[in-house]
């Protein structure tokens, strides 16, 4: 079995759920799509919330029928027949109605009403399917998709729930189910957080030991370098596990960081798509022979250095756990570490409780603090055979100060940190430096 998984711009509109249809019908063999909400929804879902959050009930209504006005223009796309038009028309209205009666209760809801998204697409995409005379089956992931006390995944639950269900409906080629949403530890709806449906169609796929994982989104898979900033980026077609592990926690949007765990554990390939482009060979992530250098740079924005001084740090142990524990007392987590004799440097991405980590940090020394930083992450073989790739990358950005460089906490990456005013420009001499010469090299 496969699992295909189509993000929110996928299922978008009318024509996307369309071009979503033939993708999957196109493959013969048995499999399970996952979908994430219609692009915007969830967004919109939880701006609903807030408003109720804030006593705001007749705005949150109003809110509420704006959206599923959305939905009327999308089912006018995508249905020709009248008899699945006023099947999906009903199921959108009493969809609503059902929001509509959450309001009441103020915010104890807030999980049920984030749900409705992707419940909505994908009883709608259950019902195209019909009017296109295929077969499918609907199975509920509040069913199976299940999260522990701690908030994560319970991987013996739901690869026991699903199968079971798999095996007792085992007659079908094509299910449908919902990306993100979940079941807690005592039974009520919950979810995987933002961008969690990349997360479910990974933990699904461990489940079934499925023989392949597709995530489908808006660009052709995983480039060398941010698109964005940096023009002639071209993408990957292959990747290891832990260099997409890096790329993905370090700013490459395309993947949930934490779905490629359950992937890399029971080895199933990744491959990543582009919903607008099928024809275009994505990035598979799989165990795969290492680059021989750097595979793909990636930028993480809104990063904040601290530095921590101190003498005191000279020769004594215990001074890291002193700060580290600073950091875990306000559930903080760090994402570079770099230490001298008498100071540290380290990063953070989450500024919540900046104010009381470094009141409680200058127990320990002088504290200074930067904002606006970013952090670029080289993803590759930066194991020790390989000479020469890190004096390549500081010779690329020899013109640019470098306020930190973290290289050797895994073989697979080098993270260098810079004021974010210098980003695209390091982005752009990474680039040339490191593909476009040797590109021109090879010829
Ligand atoms: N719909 C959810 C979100 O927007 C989950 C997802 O799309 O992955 O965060
Ligand atoms: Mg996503």
């Amino acid at each position: 079995m496969i699992v295909l998984k189509f993000g929110g711009t996928s299922v978008g509109n009318a024509t996307n759920i369309k071009k979503v249809a033939n993708i999957v019908n196109a493959y013969q063999e048995s499999k399970i799509v996952v979908l994430s909400a219609v692009s915007g929804t969830t967004n919109s879902l939880v701006n609903i919330n807030n408003l109720l959050a804030e006593h705001k009930k007749e705005e949150a209504i109003l809110l509420t029928n704006e959206l599923e006005l959305t939905y009327h223009t999308l089912i006018d796309g995508l249905f020709s027949s009248e008899y699945y038009q006023l099947k999906a028309l009903t199921f959108i209205r009493n969809s609503f109605d059902y929001l509509r009666s959450l309001t009441n209760n103020g915010v104890e809801n807030e999980k049920i009403i984030l749900a409705q998204g992707e419940i909505i697409s994908t009883n709608l995409f259950q019902i195209y399917q019909a009017q296109l005379g295929n077969e499918s089956k609907l199975i509920s992931a509040l069913d199976f998709m299940s999260i522990d006390e701690h908030g994560e995944p319970d991987m013996k639950n739901i690869q026991n729930k699903l199968n079971t269900i798999l095996n007792q409906e085992s007659n079908h080629n094509t299910y449908i189910t919902q990306g993100y949403i979940c079941k807690n530890n005592v039974e009520e709806i919950d979810n995987l957080k933002r961008g969690g449906s990349d997360y479910t169609a990974s933990l699904i796929g461990a489940a079934i030991k499925a023989s392949e994982i597709q995530i489908w989104t808006d660009i052709d898979g995983m480039h060398n370098n941010d698109p964005r900033f940096v023009e002639n980026t071209f993408s990957i077609d292959e990747i290891t596990f832990d260099e997409a592990a890096e790329l993905a926690y370090f700013g490459a949007k395309i993947l949930h960081p934490q779905s490629i765990i359950p992937a890399q554990k029971n080895n199933i390939p990744v491959l990543l798509k582009n919903t607008f482009n099928p024809n275009d060979k994505g990035t598979i992530i799989k165990n795969c022979e290492n680059s021989k250098g750097v595979r793909a740079i990636a930028a993480k924005d809104n990063i904040i250095a601290i530095k921590i001084k101190s003498y005191r740090m000279l020769m004594a142990y215990g001074f890291l756990k002193n700060i580290f524990e600073v950091f875990e007392k306000y559930q903080t987590a760090i994402d570079m570490i770099t230490t001298s004799e008498i100071a540290v440097s380290l990063t953070i991405d989450d500024a919540t409780y900046l104010k009381k980590i470094t009141e409680e940090l200058q127990v320990f020394g002088n504290v200074e603090v930067d904002k606006q930083m970013s952090i670029i992450c080289l993803a590759g073989n930066f194991s020790q055979s390989g000479k020469g790739i890190s004096a390549s990358v500081i010779n690329c950005l020899k013109d640019i100060p470098i306020r930190m460089i973290s290289y050797g906490g895994s073989n697979y990456n080098m993270s260098l940190l810079v004021i974010t005013d210098d980003k695209v420009n390091a982005l752009n001499l990474l680039n040339e430096g490191l593909f476009v010469q040797k590109q021109l090299q090879e010829v």
